[in-house]
């Protein structure tokens, strides 16, 4: 008989979201009338624009022909003309990062969960608290170490260092899921700081830099000098583009990423990578690359920009509702999350089972990111338009009569 890797048992029984299922499945077979409007998971719903899915159509036809076909992909890392794209994207923005630094990924969740592969489990890991479930899960899942930074109220969701705490990883996220908060150029610089000073590394989530507009916010860690010595960075196509269901992401290791081994060796971090994703990883089809690639021309990156601003104008109206309401909240800008102190200082399940339940509107629970969630409830602008003028009335009346 086979032994278990037992700190699986150690997980939250289910992932947040499928908790909030069961309980939406619970009310609907008690309310079959019921207009549940799901602002909960984040997930996108504004179809792809076409110039992204004729060039997947077109490549879809190649694979057909035999002097155009394409089997197995041999870098595994990407295709070229994907890489120089995504390399062209980060130029736009002001970051420096070559082609060959970039691998191309199935979405931004495999590489976030794998990446501890590649790191011992006697690491300290820092993460901030709320957080994206899996940076907490897949180092769990090795019974590593997890220390955590309080984003809380008082700091605005922007957990900063704390030079008498050492951490070896550290997690970090902006524009920041759950709490929609981000960090500035001089925040991250105090990041990059307490990295060097602890030779630790930094993995940043940059899910969702495509939704940043205010200039003093970096749409990427390597906006800061020096990062590339101390920084991974892991974006996907995902809230940028609509690729929920596509599936494609880009992880970038910068050459200048080295770590010390054990005997005392310079090792190099994208070389560790390359090497387990060349063992487990037969990289992304080709058509969804070349689907890919599209985003990154002028009419791609106009086309996405439109149904970006969808969200953002979405966003502003849950925000606007949440002002007008005087409940707290963070985020709505550079992010395509609110993220609200729930009325009458109600825990986050139970004002979970009161919308539910008297307006028929689904979010998530706060607590299911951490314990500095409690209290805390997040909604996403990525619904309908008309949806989310609806909630937010009903949100309206739900708080005046609480
Ligand atoms: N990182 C963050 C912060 C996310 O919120 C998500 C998805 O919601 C992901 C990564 C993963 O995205 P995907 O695997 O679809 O690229």
């Amino acid at each position: 008989m086979p032994g278990l890797n037992e700190n699986f048992l150690k997980l939250e029984k289910n992932y947040l979201f499928i908790n909030i299922a069961k309980k939406l499945n619970v009310f609907k077979a008690q309310h079959p009338e019921a207009d549940v409007i799901r602002m909960g998971i984040g997930d996108v719903t504004l179809p792809i624009p076409e110039v992204i899915t004729s060039a997947m159509k077109q490549a879809c036809d190649e694979m057909s022909v035999k002097e155009t076909f394409k089997g197995y992909e041999d870098s595994g890392a990407g295709y070229d003309f994907l890489r120089e794209a995504v390399s062209g994207y980060y130029k736009s923005f002001g970051a420096d990062v070559p082609a060959s630094d970039i691998r191309i990924n199935d979405g931004a969740k495999s590489d976030c969960g794998n990446i501890v592969d590649i790191f011992s489990d006697d690491n300290i890991i820092l993460v901030t608290d709320p957080a994206y479930p899996v940076y907490v899960d897949s180092n769990r899942m090795n019974g590593r170490q997890i220390i955590f930074a309080d984003s809380n109220e008082e700091n605005g969701f922007a957990a900063m260092p704390d030079p008498s705490i050492h951490a070896d990883i550290i997690y970090l996220c902006s524009p920041n899921n759950p709490t929609g908060s981000v960090y500035t150029s001089a925040q991250l610089r105090e990041w990059v700081d307490y990295a060097k000073a602890n030779k630790a590394v930094i993995i940043y989530d940059s899910a969702y830099e495509a939704f940043i507009t205010d200039p003093d916010v970096p749409r990427s860690i390597y906006c800061i000098e020096g990062a590339k010595e101390v920084a991974i960075e892991m974006c996907s196509l995902s809230k940028t583009a609509g690729f929920t269901g596509m599936r494609c992401g880009y992880t970038v290791i910068p050459e200048q990423l080295k770590v010390t081994a054990s005997d005392g060796s310079e090792v190099s971090l994208a070389q560790l990578w390359g090497r387990r994703q060349g063992s487990k990883f037969n990289g992304v089809s080709y058509p969804v690359q070349r689907a890919a690639e599209a985003v990154f021309t002028e009419e791609g990156l106009r086309s996405i920009r439109e149904n970006i601003a969808y969200y953002q104008e979405n966003a502003r109206i849950i925000a606007d509702t949440m002002r007008s309401l005087g409940v707290k909240f963070t985020g709505g800008v550079n992010s395509p999350y609110i993220w609200f102190k729930c009325p009458g200082d109600m825990g986050s399940w139970d004002f979970f089972d009161l919308m539910l339940e008297k307006i028929a509107v689904v979010g998530t629970p706060g607590a299911g990111f951490g314990k500095n969630g409690e209290g805390w409830f997040r909604l996403t602008s990525f619904g309908d338009r008309q949806r989310t003028i609806e909630a937010m009335e009903r949100f309206a009346s739900l708080v005046k009569s609480m």
